[in-house]
Parts: C-alpha cells; sequence; structure tokens
C-alpha cells in the first residue's frame, strides 16, 4: 500500500478507538467447513487479508484488523499469525482483543518491532506454535513498485505462512506475487493468494502461480476492486484446482 494510503488507515484505525467508524466493521461473516480425518476445519473469511481459522478447538487469527471486525466478539487466539507491519495487516489493538496469557504471536521483525511481543519467524523458518506446524514463506513483489521503483514488498520483510491442520496444509500467502518460491511449496490442501492492484497480483499472476504447486483449493484474498471472476475463468481448464470465491470485503 502507498505511504497516503497507509497514513489514512492508521488515522482512520486511530479514529476508531474514539469515534465511531466511518463503516462500521461487519458482524456476520462467511465460513467454510472442511471435514479432516484429523477434525473440521472452519475457515472463516474476515475481510480484506484477514482471516480466522478453527481447527478442532483451537483457534487462529490470520492478520486481525480492526477495520474489518470488532475483534472484541470474536473468539480469543491460541495463535495470531502476522505477515507483515502495513495496517491493512498489524493492528495492535485487534491483538490485544483476542489475546489471552496464552495466545502464542508469529510475526516478523519488523511487527515485533512494533508490537514488543510475539516469536519472530523469518522466510524458511520452521517451527510449532500452539500445537500447529509452521512454516514461514517469502512474500514479496518482483514488477509492482512504488514510482521510486522500490517494490511495495521488499524480499525477506514479509511472510507468508503454511500452516499445518493434522495433514491439511494451509498456505496464507500474505502481500506477494508469483515468486519462484512458490514452486517448492508441497501438499498445499487450501491457499489464499492475494490479488488486489497494484500491490499485489493480477488474476494472471494468481493464475501462473496456482499452477506452480497445485493447491487443491484456491481462495482469491485481498482482492479488493480486482474481479474475483477473471481468475475462476483463467483456471477453468485445471481439474486438480478448485477456485472458490468468498466475500473479502
Ligand atoms: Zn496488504
Amino acid at each position: 500500500m502507498t505511504t497516503a494510503m497507509s497514513l489514512a488507515l492508521s488515522i482512520s484505525l486511530l479514529g476508531a478507538a474514539g469515534a465511531p467508524p466511518k463503516s462500521p466493521p461487519k458482524k456476520t461473516f462467511e465460513s467454510d467447513v472442511l471435514k479432516t480425518a484429523k477434525g473440521d476445519i472452519t475457515l472463516t473469511f474476515i475481510g480484506h487479508g484477514t482471516l480466522m481459522l478453527k481447527f478442532n478447538d483451537k483457534v487462529v487469527h490470520i492478520d486481525p484488523v480492526g477495520q474489518y471486525a470488532d475483534y472484541a466478539k470474536l473468539p480469543k487466539a491460541d495463535l495470531i499469525l502476522v505477515t507483515h507491519e502495513h495496517g491493512d495487516h498489524l493492528d495492535a489493538r485487534a491483538i490485544e482483543q483476542i489475546s489471552t496469557d496464552k495466545t502464542e504471536i508469529v510475526l516478523t521483525a519488523a511487527c515485533q518491532a512494533q508490537l514488543k511481543k510475539g516469536t519472530v519467524m523469518k522466510n524458511g523458518d520452521k517451527s510449532t506454535a500452539a500445537g500447529f506446524a509452521i512454516e514461514a514463506v517469502p512474500a514479496y513483489n518482483v514488477k509492482h513498485t512504488r514510482p521510486g521503483g522500490a517494490p511495495f514488498h521488499p524480499k525477506g520483510a514479509g511472510n507468508g505462512y503454511v500452516i499445518a491442520c493434522g495433514e491439511t496444509r494451509i498456505y496464507v500467502a500474505g502481500d506477494t506475487e508469483n515468486i519462484p518460491e512458490m514452486a517448492a511449496l508441497k501438499d498445499i490442501h487450501v491457499a489464499f493468494l492475494p490479488m488486489n492492484l497494484p500491490y499485489t497480483m493480477t488474476p494472471e499472476m494468481v493464475a501462473e502461480a496456482a499452477k506452480t504447486f497445485t493447491p487443491k483449493i484456491l481462495y482469491p484474498y485481498h482482492y479488493g476492486k480486482t474481479d474475483a471472476k477473471v481468475l475462476a475463468d483463467l483456471l477453468k481448464a485445471e481439474k486438480d484446482i478448485e477456485v472458490r470465491i468468498r466475500q473479502m470485503q
């Protein structure tokens, strides 16, 4: 996102603490339930790049941001994953609202510098948190840059995460393009790939990304005004990939 947008977002989030937000967050969200041999996985589509995942009795919040939900009313987190420090992904207040003394937080170095807590994972790190095997994978821009040439998301700063729910591996890509590292992803059951412009991928780039690691289910997310149906058309011939379009606000 641009600095101007980032500022605007910080101001609106600050405003939300003391004044009514301009557009109140949604109260109900779409969810999908995946039945697995190790238990049900419920994926809840909060908005933009923000997700909630439940696996058996464990709750994972991904990039919780108060602009998209009233976190005082959502389940407390066993695990919080933050992909990067931009205002549409890192929100200290939302994190506070869903944290207990048992909540584990996994984030990037820049997020930890702001939040002053949590466990840093770098690209390539593997760990276990709240009983979930987690892999941090790269997320960055190659083509899409700011006017001066700097990528919106520089290599090494942000994380995507692969979260194992039993044997079901869920890839939440963060803000990225179709980078070569994606070809190394193995056994991805569910993938969330970002598609808002100019910050992340075009539908064509998402389609190319998906073909390199063939997720069984692909959700475009963080897609802003991009027409998600274009992606579904591009992948129509790929019988091994089911594109699911959900309302991400
Ligand atoms: Zn973003």
